[in-house]
């Protein structure tokens, strides 16, 4: 055993090479799809990206998706369809990408944050319920980490209140509630196929819903808010003129994108097995280890994460260092890490912007300042887990108090 001193306190590191802390599993089914599409003469959004649209219902169980070219995109296209605007409040998690809180600014409602559940970091839905005014228009609930939200109470405050929720789902494909899959629950659902995520398309996302008139509207304006799309118009069926219904966006999928993420979708199971798999053998190695707390999340009854992240919280007040010391000496150990999310109020354009301040969501702020992620991904070798394992508790017995 190496369980000396850590490489920040002048120990040898862990490990020589460099483990980032992510890598995208592309083989040679990704390589030789993308390769099809760029010798097939359409490049552009077409068949393939209605494939890939049509695969993602089939897996999910929505009824409707939209090809989009981000995550964000998906967020954005759910409040401009929802007409969402000045004078509207969006409440969402104080826990939660930039996204998600950008997007409310993006369309000039108001945000205001929730905090959230200490056992899960997914929005705590006594708090939504509290921050509810007459403005507030709808909720984005962020299932963090790929643990599904408390969808029950949440969809029985916002149906009672009239608030439209929005599920960013962007961790969680393959995550399912109560029996349902993540993205066929709610009528806005988004999913992002950003390099990190459980299954990738370089960038990209899609929009689910079950509601035929929200998915043609997110549809129409993500290219340009025009009637028809560009495979259409140059198609064999003969010119057709093409309208603007609304002024849109540029947000559509392409083919390429499709192609990547039609040979991922193939392989998300045995994807989702081996994420289960790291994380019992994390949370093995770490339930002995009194200054982490481990987030399992809701478990049970149809009830099951996407483990798309392995988050730790630091209990500082057991340690001699914080969390981005820890971060240091785990980096030092050539271990890449992650940290999702610190508080979204407290980053300077919020607080300069609505006087947010320290104190406002407590749970928030706690994991905010303790959270950290550990690499997980499909293609790490035991060795690499192991490494990861080791370096942890390396330090965490060194500067334990
Ligand atoms: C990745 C992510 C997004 C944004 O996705 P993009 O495709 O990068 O725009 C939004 N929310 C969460 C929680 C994410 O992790």
């Amino acid at each position: 055993m190496k369980m000396d001193k850590p490489a920040l306190a002048g120990g040898r590191p862990i490990r020589k090479n460099f483990l980032l802390f992510h890598r995208p599993t592309i083989g040679k089914e990704e390589v030789d799809m993308v390769s099809t599409v760029l010798k097939s003469g359409w490049i552009t959004k077409g068949v393939l990206t209605k494939e890939f649209e049509k695969k993602l219902c089939a897996y999910t169980g929505a009824r409707y998706a939209v090809g989009l070219n981000s995550g964000t995109a998906g967020l954005h296209l759910a409040l401009v369809s929802l007409g969402i605007g000045r004078g509207d409040e969006v409440i969402t998690s104080a826990i939660g990408f930039a996204a998600d809180a950008n997007v409310i600014m993006h369309v000039g409602a108001q945000p205001v944050f929730a905090d959230i559940e200490p056992g899960t970091c997914n929005i705590d839905p006594r708090d939504f319920e509290k921050k509810i005014t007459k403005k507030t228009r709808a909720v984005i609930v962020v299932h963090m980490y790929g643990n599904p939200c408390d969808m029950d109470a949440i969809n029985k405050i916002a149906k009672k209140r009239k608030i439209a929720v929005i599920e960013d789902a962007c961790h969680a494909l393959g995550a399912t509630y109560e029996g349902k899959r993540i993205g066929s629950i709610s009528d806005f659902n988004i999913f992002s196929f950003y390099a990190t995520k459980n299954i990738t398309t370089g960038e990209g996302g899609m929009f689910t819903t079950n509601d035929s008139r929200i998915a043609q509207k997110v549809d129409i304006l993500s290219l340009h808010g025009i009637s028809r799309d560009a495979y259409k118009r140059y198609s064999s069926e003969g010119y057709r003129h093409w309208d603007i219904l609304y002024p849109g966006y540029k947000y559509n999928m392409f083919d390429i994108q499709a192609a990547l993420g039609l040979a991922q979708l193939k392989k998300i199971n045995s994807f989702l097995k081996r994420r289960k798999e790291i994380t019992e053998r994390y949370n093995r190695a770490f339930s002995d280890v009194p200054q982490l707390q481990l987030l399992n999340g809701r478990q049970g009854r149809g009830t099951r994460s996407a483990y798309h992240l392995y988050p730790v919280i630091l209990k500082t007040e057991m340690l001699k260092i914080n969390r981005d010391k820890m971060i240091e000496a785990i980096q030092a150990e050539n271990i890449g890490i992650g940290i999702h999310f610190r508080a979204i109020h407290l980053h300077p354009f919020y607080r300069k912007t609505f006087r947010f301040k320290r104190g406002m969501h407590p749970q928030a702020e706690y994991v905010s300042d303790r959270v950290l992620s550990l690499p997980l991904f499909v293609d790490m070798t035991s060795s690499d887990i192991g490494d990861v394992i080791e370096a942890v508790k390396r330090i965490i017995n060194y500067y334990k108090k």
